[in-house]
């Protein structure tokens, strides 16, 4: 692991990011004014493409700490799916996915498909066969729906494992090595978790590539 430079982030506006003026726009009218620390210090090797594993608390602003990267390399004249954001729980995805599409609201016709279990599984197919640019959804699902050859990876080159922590512990393991593996094997790997213990270590050192480490441990 590659420990972020010892650096404190002097700007914390948005607009030191060179962003789009149309997300700039968006962010401001959603009220955000200031980058929470941990977006402070994710957001620039987001957006150049690095590999991340990122240690920071519920409320931290994580969702847009890996979203705001993860629409601008939507391209959305292709329908694949480009971008895969993997969440323990229905209610996580959901809250995952509200947020995205609240952060994508200048992007028309941006396709989001959420795939989680407990749910019937033959509307998930359909919304599939619409073409989805990213996917939220919990592991085991987005397994499934592999298996039954209706989720095509192959061109999904950002994944996000959010909450990684309590994957883990709910026993996801192989499920989310086995989902990765139908990714590209050049992509951006995104982790976050809330603690890193062994398993955290081993997901990492198997599914990133010289991940830039953060550790966060201020909410705001
Ligand atoms: P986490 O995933 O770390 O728990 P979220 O991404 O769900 O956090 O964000 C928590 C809340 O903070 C959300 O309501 C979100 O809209 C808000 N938020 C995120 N970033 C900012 C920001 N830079 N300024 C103001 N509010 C923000
Ligand atoms: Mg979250």
């Amino acid at each position: 692991m590659n420990p972020d430079p010892e650096y404190t982030v002097s700007d914390t506006s948005f607009s030191s990011l060179n962003l789009p003026p149309t997300m700039l726009s968006n962010l401001a009218d959603l009220g955000y004014k200031e980058m929470t620390p941990i977006q402070a210090r994710s957001l620039p090797h987001a957006l150049a493409d690095k590999d991340i594993i990122a240690k920071a608390k519920t409320g931290s602003g994580k969702t847009a700490a890996f979203g705001i990267g993860l629409l601008l390399k939507i391209n959305q004249r292709d329908f694949g799916t480009q971008a895969l954001v993997l969440c323990p729980t229905r209610e996580l995805s959901t809250q995952v996915a509200q947020e995205i599409r609240r952060l994508a609201r200048f992007k028309n016709n941006l396709k989001l498909v959420t795939l989680c279990g407990g749910q019937s599984v033959g509307p998930q197919i359909g919304s599939l066969e619409h073409g989805a640019h990213i996917i939220v959804g919990t592991p085991g699902r987005i397994q499934d729906l592999i298996r039954k050859g209706k989720l095509d990876l192959s061109r999904c080159t950002t994944v996000v494992l959010d909450e990684a922590d309590r994957m883990l512990d709910m026993g996801f393991y192989e499920q989310i090595d086995g989902v990765i593996r139908n990714t590209p094997k050049k992509r951006q790997t995104l982790l976050f978790s809330a603690t890193y213990p062994d398993g955290i270590k081993k997901l990492s050192s198997d599914l990133q590539v010289d991940p830039v480490e953060i550790t966060v441990e201020s909410v705001h």
